[in-house]
């Protein structure tokens, strides 16, 4: 479906070919791999622009050094470094490693600890993580022992110098559910030092976007139907100058016993959630934010959110399970972004 840019949960975008494009095309589109997942860029090129190429290779660079500093996949990565020494000693981090986990630490205080980004080691004991799933799943006694290390409070955050300490031994920390959305903002400072002021960039269906099409229009961007394997099209939406954050159970799962498991982690349980919500959409100008309040959402259940999202006058989409079929909510404030744009 030409033209419409598609925010799936894994960042597949239906319309956008790989590779560069060739300068004198009206929209020229890049695309290429990071963090377990797909980028791509879809914009409008300005004649203080570098060259396609150049500016996939900064691109690239950039999500290649985020990688090397957030990633728990990668055991030499900064968070891996950190996670698995077990000092209660400042650990030296980067600058960007540090904006990240403030903001996470904000978001937990937001939240209510809903997103906490100590649940590596739940996340790993479900299978979500790096290590490979064990057949079996985990007890009550593994999840409690798991539960004692979890807590966004044992987490300490020094900006000056930037560092980390644990106020437990065994802490570890995942950043998958918010440092996406930061390499998103990133990408767009990189594209803004370009001249470029009409984009849709995004990494694994996180996005932010700028601007209009080549004809003057709004972006429009589609929001995925959570239906297991299906890519069906939810909704379509008219959008500029904003990030959004998708975040969802239907993709990242394991059944066992009928019983489905998901990769969203409830902090105060231990256990993958279980209730009726099957993704959520956020728009916020940060789309680091969004992308940490979507996961948040997602444990908190469609009611508690639906709540949350009215107090705080966020700009939510929810796609909730109701029998066999999925019925849309839409927040006042999301309803009010929709009707700003103009065609
Ligand atoms: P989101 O809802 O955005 O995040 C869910 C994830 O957040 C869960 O998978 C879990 O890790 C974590 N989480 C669960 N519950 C909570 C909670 N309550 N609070 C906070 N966090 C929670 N995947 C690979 O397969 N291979 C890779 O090499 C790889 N490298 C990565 C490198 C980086 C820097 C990052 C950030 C992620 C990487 N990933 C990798 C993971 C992948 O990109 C996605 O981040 C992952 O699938 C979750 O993103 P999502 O949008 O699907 O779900």
């Amino acid at each position: 479906m030409r033209g419409f840019i598609y925010s799936l949960l894994l960042g597949l975008l239906l319309t956008l070919l790989g590779g560069c494009s060739q300068p004198g095309e009206e929209t020229l589109h890049l695309s290429g791999q990071t963090m377990g997942t797909g980028w791509s860029v879809s914009f409008l090129p300005t004649p203080e622009a570098s060259s396609p190429v150049a500016i996939k290779r900064l691109i690239q660079q950039r999500l290649d050094l985020l990688n090397r500093l957030l990633s728990s996949y990668d055991p030499d990565s900064e968070i891996s470094r950190f996670n698995t020494q077990h000092s209660r000693n400042w650990f030296a981090i980067s600058p960007e490693t540090a904006q990240v986990i403030e903001l996470s630490q904000q978001i937990s205080r937001f939240t209510a600890g809903a997103f906490d980004i100590s649940v590596g080691p739940l996340v790993d004991l479900w299978g979500f993580g790096a290590a490979p799933r064990s057949e079996q799943l985990p007890s009550a006694e593994q999840v409690q022992q798991q539960l004692a290390q979890v807590g966004y409070q044992n987490l300490e955050l020094r900006l000056d110098p930037p560092a980390i300490r644990k106020l437990v031994p065994q802490l570890r920390i995942d950043l998958s559910a918010v440092a996406k959305g930061y390499a998103v903002d990133s990408l767009q400072a990189l594209l803004e030092a370009q001249g470029i002021r009409s984009y849709v960039l995004e990494i694994g269906g996180e996005l932010q976007l700028s601007g209009r099409r080549h004809d003057g229009s709004p972006w429009r961007i589609a929001i995925e139907k959570p239906q297991d394997g299906l890519s069906e099209v939810a909704g379509v939406f008219r959008l500029t100058a904003t990030a959004l954050a998708t975040s969802g159970i239907y993709r990242n799962y394991y059944v066992v016993d009928g019983q489905r498991y998901v990769h969203t982690i409830d902090p105060v349980s231990g256990r993958p959630v279980q209730h009726k919500l099957a993704s959520v959409t956020l728009l916020d100008p940060s789309c680091a934010r969004a992308d940490a309040l979507a996961t948040a959402l997602m444990v908190m259940g469609e009611e508690r959110a639906r709540q949350f999202v009215e107090k705080h006058r966020l700009a939510a989409f929810f796609l909730v399970h109701s029998g066999d079929s999925l019925v849309e909510y839409t927040s006042l404030a999301f309803q009010s972004f929709l009707n700003q744009v103009k065609p």
